[in-house]
């Protein structure tokens, strides 16, 4: 089999340069486009995406057959004409040059924000149509950008995936741990909007790399039993699973236990042995059996209710409306990359903080207690940042739409992507933190942002 030749489309940015990173380590052969270069290790192609020819240049020189576009401007930015001109123009320039040049592969880093308006999502898949107006004039031009992905499916040859992070943090962020520590330094760690008891998904940076080298991997796969399209007539009653779906579907998965630790229910033949007066002659194994890392979870079968994506008559559902492709396929799907540990909105920056205090010892008083303001009262603050900026011509501190995104529950069912893409986060939330935390202190140190305490 011919290994892929990539080309990393915005990978001078933070997600860009890990997915080059694990390409290199893989000893693959990869190259950047970007408008700007940051990085010398790999050939570089200085472009932008919305012009076509630009992109198709950089394609047909590196000889590119697996296309990675991560390429966006900042999600924070106010200016609806740069994200419709990047994101949506852009990523149809990058369709269409791809089929000029007969690409075969296109990863699109989409975002889980495409599906966002407003309103809380909990435990969502990707059954969930997005909304007709998101929540932004970003992830409004997120979403157009990945249905021209995904339609583009099949096209002259060109197979298409969208991968739809949320939260993203971990070294080199430039958006989540700025703003993390100049609430540190500005003394507002002690604020709170709304009651914490909303739960959201962020994700390490090495995962989301991960995913996206995966689904570049598993892209040509064959759907695991033919498309509908391929029958004489659509089936009125859903066909049984073949066997490669049934595999699929019903495959025991690990538990996510990167950050808290084992999950393991006492059973007959493994569990603590509790304060008996004469032991049980096996207790030594029936611990032992408990505290051995488990590598399987052989055995516990997959219980699925019609509720389900993955029950057979939701796969079904799905194959029916889109007969050419099948929901167990890499081609034409769409995947919510998390690190499958939703947590309360705020423990993850107050995580952050606490580590920036052993770093800082003094610091921060920690014994002030939180000051909760409820929502309406950070939309009221919200509003009025937002005329400020306005009038001063600055980005304003709060948005109406921060408020929102620390009020509301946004978290997403991530099996899809670990039985269709074979997904599993390799780093935890926890260790993602300490990683992110040392690499600032690392940057910050030594580059041009001097840490005065
Ligand atoms: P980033 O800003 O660090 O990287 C984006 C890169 O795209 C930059 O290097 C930038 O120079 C490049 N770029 C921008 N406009 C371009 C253009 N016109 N032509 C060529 N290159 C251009 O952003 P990131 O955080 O690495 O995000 C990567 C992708 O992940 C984006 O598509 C973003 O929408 C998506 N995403 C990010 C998050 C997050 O939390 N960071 C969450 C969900 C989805």
């Amino acid at each position: 089999m011919t290994k892929d030749v990539y080309l990393v489309i915005g990978g001078s940015g933070f997600v860009g340069r890990h997915i080059v990173e694990q390409l290199l380590r893989r000893g693959d052969n990869v190259s950047v486009f970007d408008i700007v270069q940051r990085y010398q290790d790999v050939p570089f192609y200085s472009g932008d995406i919305s012009d076509q020819e630009q992109v198709s240049t950089a394609l047909r020189r590196s000889g590119t057959t697996c296309i990675i576009h991560t390429a966006s401007p900042p999600a924070t930015l106010s200016d609806p004409a740069l994200y419709w001109k990047v994101n949506v123009d852009g990523t149809k320039a990058i369709i269409a040059a791809a089929i000029q040049n007969n690409v075969r592969k296109l990863v699109f880093t989409s975002s889980a924000g495409v599906v966002f308006n407003g309103a809380s999502l909990a435990n969502i898949d990707e059954r969930l149509t997005p909304p007709e107006q998101p929540m932004d004039a970003y992830n409004e031009s997120k979403q157009k950008a990945e249905e021209a992905v995904i339609a583009a499916n099949g096209k002259d040859g060109l197979l298409t995936v969208a991968l739809r992070p949320s939260g993203i943090f971990g070294p080199g962020d430039r958006q989540v741990m700025a703003g993390l520590y100049k609430v540190y330094e500005d003394g507002k760690t002690h604020f709170q909007i709304g009651d914490n008891n909303n739960m959201f998904d962020w994700t390490y940076v090495e995962n989301v790399a991960h995913a996206h080298l995966l689904a570049a991997d598993k892209l040509d796969l064959a759907p695991p039993a033919p498309t509908l399209s391929t029958l004489e007539d659509l089936p009125v009653e859903a066909p049984p699973l073949t066997e490669a779906e049934q595999d699929i579907v019903t495959r025991p998965l690990p538990p996510l236990d990167l950050t808290v630790g084992r999950h393991r229910i006492p059973t007959s033949e493994a569990r603590p042995v509790g304060p008996y007066v004469t032991p049980p002659s096996n207790s030594s194994e029936l611990t032992s059996a408990f505290e051995a890392k488990r590598t399987s979870p052989e055995g516990r079968p997959v219980v699925r209710t019609r509720f389900d994506p993955l029950s057979e008559p939701n796969i079904f559902r799905a194959k029916y409306t889109n007969p050419e492709s099948s929901p167990l396929q890499v081609a034409g799907q769409v995947f919510y990359i998390t690190n499958g540990e939703p947590c309360y909105f705020w423990d993850l920056p107050r995580l952050v903080w606490g580590q920036l205090d052993t770093m800082f010892p003094g610091h921060r008083d920690t014994r002030k207690g939180y000051t909760v303001l409820p929502r309406w009262v950070g939309l009221g603050l919200a509003f009025a940042s937002e005329c400020w900026g306005w009038v001063i011509g600055r980005e304003p501190a709060l948005t109406r739409f921060k408020v929102t995104y620390s009020c509301v529950n946004r978290w997403h069912n991530i099996e899809k992507a670990r039985r269709v893409l074979g997904y599993e986060p390799q780093v935890g939330l926890a260790d993602g933190v300490g990683r992110m935390v040392d690499w600032w202190k690392t940057e910050y140190t030594t580059g041009t942002h001097k840490i005065a305490h």
